[in-house]
């Protein structure tokens, strides 16, 4: 099994220019946005590192200029989406944009949410919940966390789903893991305040009979316990030639 030897980073501060490794159309298979065609903005850099993660996040790493991220989704959502619709099947229409890594709380994030949001895109942010919230994040953005180990207090409260990753054999009692992606310590509980959904993940290994085995373990425990079952693969990236995107200084092949 491939060890994960990416080094961990910590917060830098750039109101201009973000680190990402990728800008690639897929659809979301989870949740309540599961058919979805969103933009994946995909963070370079962690600051956690877990032993057993098999995220690349760090191959192809550039510096992009926050505007061009928002030119993404533009070219992915096929133009800039129309501001303040409310009528029901509209709603289903309001194009998403999801920052995922990496850790994307280890860049500042705000200036670019802000302009997503002032656009009318919507933001799903994935986070390990290590690092604090900014205090300054604009209302249109929801946070789905995936603990490692803690959750930061402060980030606790925006928090809206839960998600873990788990494999035969590292289920407790209550069905979620002892612990994750082989870190020491244990990973936190669904809090008292917290009214979510928690997804539970088969883990990935790269070793088919393994995989299986821990699809069977986690579909078991979702069955037992409640939790909902993420699929192992949470987005369907699209590779297809007519699905690049082009913009500005960067030009990158979707699903790259
Ligand atoms: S927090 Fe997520 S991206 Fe970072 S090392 Fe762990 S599993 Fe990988």
């Amino acid at each position: 099994m491939r060890r994960n030897a990416q080094p961990t980073e910590f917060y830098e501060a750039d109101n201009e220019f973000l680190d990402l490794v990728g800008l690639t159309p897929a659809i979301i298979t989870w949740g309540h946005l599961s058919g979805r065609r969103v933009l994946l903005v995909e963070f370079a850099g962690c600051d956690l590192s877990c032993p057993g993660c098999d995220e690349d996040y760090t191959t192809g790493r550039r510096r992009v200029p926050t505007r061009t991220v928002v030119e993404a989704a533009d070219s992915v959502s096929g133009g800039p989406p129309l501001r303040h619709r409310t009528d029901y099947a509209s709603y289903y229409k309001i194009p998403w944009v999801v920052l995922t890594g990496g850790e994307p709380l280890r860049q500042n994030i705000v200036p670019l949410v802000r302009l997503l949001n002032d656009r009318g895109y919507m933001v799903l942010l994935e986070t390990n919940g290590a690092s604090r919230m900014p205090a300054s994040l604009p209302p249109f953005v929801v946070v789905a966390c995936s603990p490692k180990g803690s959750v930061h207090e402060d980030t606790k409260p925006h928090v809206r789903s839960l998600v873990y990753v788990a494999g035969e054999g590292e289920l407790a009692d209550d069905g979620l893991p002892r612990a994750v992606l082989d870190l020491p310590d244990p990973v936190g509980r669904p809090w008292p305040e917290f009214l979510g959904p928690v997804f539970l993940c088969p883990r990935r290994t790269g070793d088919p009979d393994q995989d299986r085995r821990n699809v069977r373990a986690v579909r078991a425990s979702c069955g037992e316990h409640g939790w909902l079952y993420m699929p192992p693969e949470p987005y369907i990236r699209l590779d297809a030639a007519d699905e690049t995107v082009a913009v500005g200084g960067l030009h990158q092949s979707a699903g790259v």
